[in-house]
Order: structure tokens, then sequence, then C-alpha cells
């Protein structure tokens, strides 16, 4: 039996640049990897078939879940006849801006690559996450990096600096649909600033980074769930700056230099929210030829 850790992302940028002729939006975003992770376990079993199994109440066990989609699909292009048992121990919050699904189809590709010896490439990989979802690219690497098209463009960028993320997130789901299907990109009046974030980045300027954090998807979901508006300003008074909600929401974090200021926002949300979460930052992508 193997195990693959599945960590979530938070953006540092969330832009939207135009709308494409398949209905899709054309993004540009800054993504990172954060310490709040689910674990997967890969078994081989005897029948030819994927059982999936997971102590989730919320997420689906059945083919709908990323996991399974993303099992099946190596399975059926590389005509895979050993069947696999995969377990999924679920601690990243659900449909809450940070990619958990997305992150579990990634994991599951990195570990049945390795399970059925596949000796696929992080491209080759990339390429088969596309066809899931388009954030499930950038989870197959993890790091820092920029996502383009769709978001399963990636290029990787330097590490973000070491450091400290407080999360907070209210028990509402929000579908990230929803969220696009209720912005109107021509309206966007202050884009993020994307090419100073990654020259932040490469000087390592931590403060220029918690400044430049920026996601247009906000105004949106703040105007459907003014909850999430509260949450954020919140959230403000006690971490001062560096405050954002990650992707479509629910999910509002803190970004945080020293750990000497993480309890203070901690315990000031900890009052009224009950899922708030202190993880760090990981910067490195994953090295995968490690096996
Ligand atoms: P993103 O930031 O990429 O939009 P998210 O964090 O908002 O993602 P997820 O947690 O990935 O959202 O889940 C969104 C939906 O996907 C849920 O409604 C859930 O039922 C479904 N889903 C399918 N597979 C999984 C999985 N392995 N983990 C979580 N959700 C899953």
């Amino acid at each position: 039996m193997i195990w693959e850790k599945a960590s979530a992302k938070i953006n540092l940028t969330l832009d939207v640049v135009g709308k494409r002729d398949d209905g899709y939006h054309q993004v540009e975003m800054i993504m990172t990897m954060i310490d709040l992770a689910d674990r997967i376990s890969f078994e081989k079993i005897d029948e030819d078939d994927i059982i999936l199994e997971s102590n989730s109440g919320i997420v689906p066990n059945d083919e709908k879940n990323l996991i399974y989609k993303a099992a099946s699909l190596l399975k059926s292009r590389f005509h895979i006849k050993q069947g696999i048992r995969i377990y999924l121990e679920k601690n990243i919050p659900v449909a809450a801006g940070l990619a958990g699904g997305s992150s579990d189809a990634a994991a599951t590709f990195r570990g049945l690559n390795r399970v059925w010896q596949l000796a696929l490439s992080d491209e080759q990989l990339m390429e088969l996450g596309a066809e899931i979802g388009s954030d499930v690219p950038f989870c197959i690497k993890g790091g820092t990096a920029l996502a383009m098209g769709r978001g399963e463009k990636i290029k990787m960028l330097d590490p973000i600096p070491a450091g400290w993320v407080v999360l907070a997130k209210l028990p509402i789901s929000v579908s990230t649909k929803d969220i696009y299907q209720n912005l109107r990109y021509k309206e966007i009046t202050k884009h993020p600033q994307t090419d100073k974030m990654i020259q932040a980045l490469k000087t390592n300027d931590f403060r220029l980074i918690q400044n430049l954090l920026a996601n247009v998807l906000e105004e949106v979901t703040f105007s459907l769930y003014p909850e999430v508006n509260y949450l954020h300003h919140e959230m403000k008074q006690f971490a001062e700056n560096g405050v954002l909600m990650s992707g479509s929401g629910p999910t509002v974090y803190a970004l945080v230099d020293k750990e000497s200021k993480v309890n203070r926002i901690y315990n000031g949300l900890k009052g009224f929210c009950k899922q708030v979460y202190v993880v760090r930052l990981i910067g490195t992508p994953l090295d995968n030829s490690v096996q």
C-alpha cells in the first residue's frame, strides 16, 4: 500500500482577462500550496475494479468523485487490468476555494503512476489532469505557479517565502460555477497586478506580496454571501494586511510572516468562526521523480 499527500492551494491573485468561445473564462492566477492536506492510500486488489472509500460524509464515493475519475481515466487510457482500492482521508474543507477535489485527483495521478509503474512524466500527468479539471495540472507539481487559459496552463514561479496562513471558513459551500456565472468580467475595474506579484516573489518581498493580494471574484461572492464579506472585514481587524478570499470562496485567509502574529488572528476569529486553521506555506514544488 502507498500513501500520497494531497495539499490544498490558496490564490495569491485571481484575475479574469476574457471569455473564451467554449464559455470558460480566461484566467490569470497565481497559486501556492499550503500544508493543509488530504491523505490518500492506494492498494492493489485482485478484482478488476476501482473501490473508493473515505472518512468524509460529504464527498461522493462513486464516479462523481474526482479521484474515481482520475483512476478511471488512467485505467482505460493505459488498458490496466489490475484493480485498486483507494481510501481518502478528507481534511481539506469541501467546496471552499481550496481546490481539495483537484488536489485529490492530482494525488491519484501521482499515486497510480507509481502503483501501476506507468513512468509518466509530470508533463504527461498534467496533460491528463487537464481532462479532469482546470486546477488539476497545478496540483500535480504544486509549489508557486501562474495558471493561465482555463487555469490548466502552468508556469512555475519563484517559491513564496516561508510563512503562515490563517484560514477561516464559514459553514457554507460555494459553487465555483455559480460565482463565475455571476461575474461581469467587462465591468471589472480593479485587476490584480499579476506582473508585480511575480516580481515580488522573485525578490522575496513578503510585505509587497501581502499588499498585492487580489481576487476579482471577491466582489461577486461578497455580494451573494454578505457573511463572507463580514468575515473578511473581521480578519482584517486582526491581521491588518494580507487578507484575501481564496478562489471563489468562501474561505478567507491571512498571510502572516511571523509565527508570533498568528495566535492573535486565530484567537480573534475562533470566537465566531468554527473552522479556523493555521498552516504553513509550501512554495517549493513536489519532486515527483523521487519514488
Ligand atoms: P476549486 O477551488 O478548484 O473551485 P473547491 O475547493 O471550491 O475547488 P472542491 O472541494 O474541490 O471545491 O469540491 C467541489 C465539488 O466537487 C464538491 O461539490 C464535491 O462534491 C465534488 N467533489 C468530487 N470529488 C471530490 C473530492 N475528492 N474532494 C472534494 N470534493 C469533490
